[in-house]
């Protein structure tokens, strides 16, 4: 009955699907699951995270800073660049809403590759941009299915003001060089805003791999957008960032939500950043068990695609769906792939090494 007030680019929208309902699966499991569906840290958040959120208890009254100073000022001293080059956001997605809000709309068009991130093209339709997705390198690529950054160039015309791009990608895993980025930026319109979603940067190792943080003092389009979602592990608590140069920094900051990052968040991230040695134990056994587990499925045949990431792209061909199912009756969550036009695939997050044995006992009990 309100359909004719909702305004005409939400009236068609559909939202962020988050997978498997977890919390109801939770109800109804009698033991702990194993969650392999959302690409969480299964090691958990560094002690120091915890004990400032503990101590930040006393202060839920009262507001967070709204600038976030101890956190950028932090941030800024670790990526070597300025506090005035940085933006929070409530978790990266928030981020990713409002750099469409600020630089699409209908005839603002955003470009992202096919099979990229699912939040790029809700965010272009959240504010009616016309959307266009890049075809992906073919399957049988070395890189199957990742970014075909000449397609990409190619999709961007006169009407193109955004361009989203996860390096490493989520789903694929996949990802680009440095080099193959530079060129990528140079045949781009300097007015193009490009970002590239970073999300998965700490469990990179691949050595033609470096961030996009070190050309943004060249590019004045360019965004480089981080989360403590996932190497931090503090999903829970929503705190991502953008880095980019003060001026398109600035326009992100007229739509900022003035309190946008909780009180916890801030205090939590920051006690992280000072725990390297704790988020690199974690990326260390998650590229032991990366490897591990990627020829583990490889050796009973399945296609596993390359990642430099927390989480595995494995094609299952058409049992995937039938194994989603027979893993979840036996506690175990991986993560859909539909809604990426990828149903022959489950997305599995990379877990502790017992939970991936758990994982390999209950395929091949399937199998
Ligand atoms: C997980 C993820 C994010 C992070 O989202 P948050 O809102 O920071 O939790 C961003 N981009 C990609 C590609 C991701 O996979």
């Amino acid at each position: 009955m309100l359909e004719h007030r909702v305004q005409p680019a939400i009236r068609g929208l559909r939202a962020y699907d988050p997978g498997h309902d977890m919390v109801a699966l939770r109800r109804a499991a009698d033991a702990a699951l194993v969650e392999l569906g959302s690409n969480e840290n299964p090691y958990g958040p560094s002690p120091l995270a915890r004990d400032a959120v503990v101590k930040h208890l006393d202060e839920l009254a009262l507001y967070p800073d709204p600038r976030g100073g101890d956190l950028k000022r932090a941030l800024a001293q670790r990526h070597g660049v300025a506090v005035e080059q940085i933006v929070l956001g409530d978790g990266s997605h928030e981020l990713l809403m409002q750099l469409a809000q600020v630089f699409a709309g209908p005839d603002a068009g955003v470009v992202a590759s096919q099979y990229g991130f699912a939040v790029y093209s809700i965010a272009a339709a959240a504010v009616g941009a016309p959307f266009r997705a890049a075809p992906a390198l073919a399957m049988d690529h070395a890189m199957a299915a990742g970014h075909d950054l000449d397609a990409i160039v190619a999709a961007v015309d006169a009407n193109t003001h955004l361009v989203y791009l996860a390096n490493p990608n989520n789903p694929t895993g996949t990802w680009c060089g440095i080099d193959a980025i530079e060129r990528f930026l140079a045949r781009i319109p300097d007015d193009v805003i490009v970002a590239i979603d970073e999300a998965y940067a700490e469990f990179v190792d691949a050595p033609e791999w470096a961030s996009a943080i070190a050309l943004v003092a060249r590019h004045s389009n360019l965004i480089v957008l981080r989360t403590f979602s996932k190497a931090h592990g503090l999903a829970g608590l929503r705190v991502g960032y953008g880095i980019a140069q003060p001026e398109l920094i600035g326009w992100l900051e007229r739509v900022r939500e003035s309190f946008n990052v909780n009180l916890l968040g801030l205090a939590a991230a920051e006690a992280s950043l000072g725990d390297p040695a704790h988020v690199g134990e974690g990326v260390r056994k998650n590229k032991i068990e990366r490897e591990r587990l990627a020829d583990a499925l490889r050796s009973r045949g399945l296609f596993v695609f390359p990642s430099q990431t927390n989480f595995l792209l494995v094609r299952f061909g058409e049992d995937a769906a039938r194994i989603d199912e027979a893993l979840r009756t036996r506690g175990i969550v991986p993560r859909p792939m539909g809604g990426y036009g990828l149903p022959d695939c489950l997305r599995i997050t990379i877990g502790t090494a017992d939970q991936n044995a758990t994982l390999l006992a209950a395929l091949d009990a399937l199998r």
